[in-house]
């Protein structure tokens, strides 16, 4: 049973083959295919400049990083041809290993982010706790040892925390629209709860 690379898969693979040997040429020769015969419309049917080469041989292996494009000439050479051969299993290794690289940085990448956001939201939490605990218990508390006792909770939680994203989580828990406010009494920045507007009965 043979199952020859499909044209969809060709078209599709085209643009990534080109992008990843640097190049509309034969992988083998080097020499370009003219880009004006790299019309498709115009190709529907009809024979393409390029051959698409399994570099293993075994044309069942339809994997992209078993091909490589090629003219016709390296495509009749490279049976009666073992440097070629050679090349060309180099080749599919490169990109096996290439494709392999990129998916455990693609993971890498994903994961950290992940726990990037996790940590943000544990640490946010840990922020918000300590200030709504020690502001009903004292009625307003220092900023600066506030940022300080936070940092340390969020080190002592997940070893992270610094001093800057202490400040943004203070920022939003401080807001407009959050029960919390930064005030400044002689110099000194504290944080306490928000006191309802009395301006209307005053008067
Ligand atoms: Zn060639």
């Amino acid at each position: 049973m043979t199952n020859n690379i499909t044209d969809r898969q060709k078209a599709e693979w085209l643009d990534i083959v080109i992008a990843r040997d640097s190049g509309y040429h034969c992988w083998y020769c080097k020499k370009p295919f003219s880009l004006s015969q790299n019309d498709f419309s115009e190709y529907q049917g009809k024979m393409a400049p390029h051959l698409f080469d399994h570099l293993n041989n075994d044309r069942r292996d339809n994997r992209i990083d078993n091909v490589v494009l090629c003219c016709s000439g390296c495509n009749n050479k490279k049976p009666h041809d073992s440097d070629m051969q050679i090349l060309a299993i180099e080749k599919l290794h490169d990109n096996e290993k290439r494709d392999y690289m990129r998916e455990k940085f693609t993971k890498k990448v994903r994961n950290s982010e992940n726990s990037e956001v996790q940590i943000s939201k544990t640490n946010f939490q840990i922020c918000l706790q300590y200030v709504t605990k020690k502001v009903d218990q004292f009625g307003h508390i220092d900023f600066k040892e506030t940022i300080l006792a936070i940092v340390w909770k969020c080190r002592k939680n997940n070893n992270t925390g610094s001093p800057q994203s202490t400040r943004n989580y203070l920022a939003t828990i401080c807001c407009i629209s959050a029960p919390f406010e930064i005030t400044k009494i002689d110099g000194q920045k504290i944080i306490h709860r928000k006191v309802k507007s009395t301006k209307n009965d005053s008067k």
